[in-house]
C-alpha cells in the first residue's frame, strides 16, 4: 500500500483563499479587505521610497551564503530599534538571529525555547488571534491554550485577566506588541502593567509577536512601549519576534529577526548558540536579499530618515481611512454602533458582521473579507471607501 494511504487532506489557509477569490473576480468594483498587506491611495502595492533607495545600494552585492545567524549589520541595527535604550542591550544580554520574517522568528523562538528548556509545555495565545499562532505552536509540540480577548468592539480585559490567572504557571505567552491581529484592540498602558505583573508572578515567558512595530503609530518606540516595560521596568526575560514585512513592505523577502532578552551575557551567548543550532537544522542559512535591503535602510542615516517618514505615510493613511469609513457609515445612518472602527488601531478592524453578511458582500458587491469579519483597512482608499460603506450599509439593514 501507499505511504500516503492514511494521509488526510488539510484545508488551505482561509485568508489566502480570500485573495484567490479576489484575483479571479473580473468586476471593476471589486475590493480586497482580506489580506493584511498595505496598499497606497490607488489601491496598489507600495514600494517604500526608503526601500527603493536601499535597493540601489545593494544592487551589486552578490549571492553568497550569509552566516547561519544572518547578516550581522542587519541583526545589530534591527535589535537596536527595539532595545536601544535598555540595559539588556547596553550590557550585551540580547541574543539575536535573522529569521524568515515574523513567522520564522516565532518558529525559531519556539524551537529554541524547547531546546533551552524542555519543561516548557504550554503556549498561551489570544482568542481570536492571527490564525498561525495556534498552528505554529501546536506544530512545535506546545499545548496551546486560548485566552478570551475580545467582546463587542473592545479588548475584554476582565475575561483575559481571569483566564491568564487560571492558566498554568511557567507557560510561554504570546503577546501582540501592538496592533492586535485581528481585532485592532490593544491593552492600555495601565492594562499592560497589570498583565505584566501577573505574567511575572506566574513565571511565564513572554514572546512578543512584533509584526507591526512602527507601522501602527508611525513610531517604533511608541509601538514597542509594552516590550520595554516588561524588560526594562520589570527586568523580565522575553523574546521579541520582529518582521519587516509590513514596516518595510518587504512581504516576499521574508526578512525578520528573533531576539531573546536574557539575564546575563552568558545566557545570551548560550541562546545565540541554540538559535544558530535550530536555524541550521531548519533553513541552514537565511536569505540574503531582504537582509541587505533592510540592513541598508537601517544603517544608512539618510535612508533611515526616509523610512521614518514612510512609516508615518502608511500609518496616517490607514488612520485617516478608518475615520472616513466611520464618517461614511454615520452619514448613511447605518444601523449599529460603529465607533469601534475609529477606536481600533493598526491595519485591521473587526466589523462584527455575520457570515451571511460577509457572503452577501462578496456575491453582490465583490467585496472580499476574512470569514472572521476582520477587514484590512489598507485595502480601502478615497475611490472605494464610499462604495464599501454603502455595501456594508445594505447588508446590515
Ligand atoms: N504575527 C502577526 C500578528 C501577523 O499579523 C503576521 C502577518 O500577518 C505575522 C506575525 C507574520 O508575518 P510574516 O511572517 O509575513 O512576517
Amino acid at each position: 500500500t501507499s505511504v500516503f494511504a492514511s494521509a488526510e487532506y488539510i484545508p488551505p489557509d482561509a485568508i489566502f483563499e480570500v485573495t484567490k477569490g479576489f484575483l479571479a473576480d473580473s468586476d471593476p468594483r471589486k475590493v480586497n479587505v482580506g489580506a493584511g498587506t498595505y496598499r497606497d491611495e490607488n489601491g496598489k502595492p507600495w514600494v517604500l521610497p526608503s526601500v527603493r533607495m536601499a535597493k540601489e545600494i545593494v544592487a551589486n552585492c552578490g549571492h553568497e551564503y550569509l552566516p547561519i545567524a544572518g547578516l550581522k549589520t542587519f541583526r545589530d541595527k534591527a535589535a537596536e530599534l527595539v532595545f536601544h535604550d535598555t540595559k539588556a542591550w547596553s550590557e550585551g544580554r540580547v541574543a539575536t538571529c535573522q529569521s524568515l520574517s515574523g513567522t520564522g522568528a516565532l518558529h525559531l523562538a519556539g524551537l529554541a525555547l524547547k531546546k533551552a528548556n524542555p519543561t516548557l509545555k504550554t503556549a498561551l495565545i489570544t482568542e481570536p488571534t492571527w490564525s498561525n499562532h495556534d498552528l505554529l505552536f501546536s506544530s512545535l509540540g506546545f499545548e496551546v491554550i486560548k485566552l478570551p480577548y475580545y467582546k463587542t468592539g473592545a479588548f475584554d480585559f476582565p475575561s483575559y485577566m481571569a483566564a491568564l490567572r487560571a492558566a498554568p504557571s511557567g507557560s510561554v505567552i504570546v503577546l501582540h506588541s501592538c496592533a492586535h491581529n485581528p481585532t485592532g484592540c490593544d491593552p492600555s498602558k495601565e492594562q499592560w502593567k497589570e498583565i505584566a505583573t501577573v505574567i511575572a508572578e506566574k513565571s511565564m515567558f513572554p514572546v512578543f509577536d512584533s509584526a507591526y512595530l512602527g507601522f501602527n503609530s508611525g513610531n517604533v518606540d511608541e509601538d514597542a512601549w509594552a516590550i520595554r516595560y516588561f524588560i526594562e521596568e520589570l527586568k523580565m526575560e522575553a523574546s521579541v519576534c520582529l518582521s519587516f514585512a509590513k514596516s518595510m513592505g518587504l512581504y516576499g523577502e521574508r526578512i525578520g529577526l528573533v531576539t531573546f532578552s536574557t539575564g546575563s551575557q552568558d545566557t545570551a551567548r548560550v541562546m545565540n548558540s541554540i538559535l544558530e543550532n535550530v536555524q541550521r537544522a531548519t533553513v541552514s542559512t537565511p536569505p540574503v536579499y531582504g537582509a541587505q535591503i533592510a540592513g541598508a535602510v537601517l544603517n544608512t542615516p539618510e535612508i533611515a530618515k526616509q523610512w521614518a517618514q514612510d512609516l508615518i505615510t502608511m500609518s496616517s493613511r490607514v488612520q485617516s481611512t478608518r475615520r472616513k469609513l466611520y464618517e461614511e457609515l454615520l452619514r448613511l445612518g447605518t444601523p449599529g454602533d460603529w465607533s469601534h472602527i475609529v477606536k481600533q488601531s493598526g491595519m485591521f478592524g473587526y466589523t462584527g458582521i455575520s457570515p451571511a453578511q460577509i457572503k452577501e458582500l462578496q456575491l453582490k458587491y465583490h467585496i472580499y473579507m476574512a470569514d472572521t469579519s476582520r477587514i484590512s483597512i489598507a485595502g480601502l482608499n478615497e475611490s472605494n471607501v464610499e462604495y464599501f460603506a454603502q455595501a456594508m450599509d445594505h447588508v446590515v439593514r
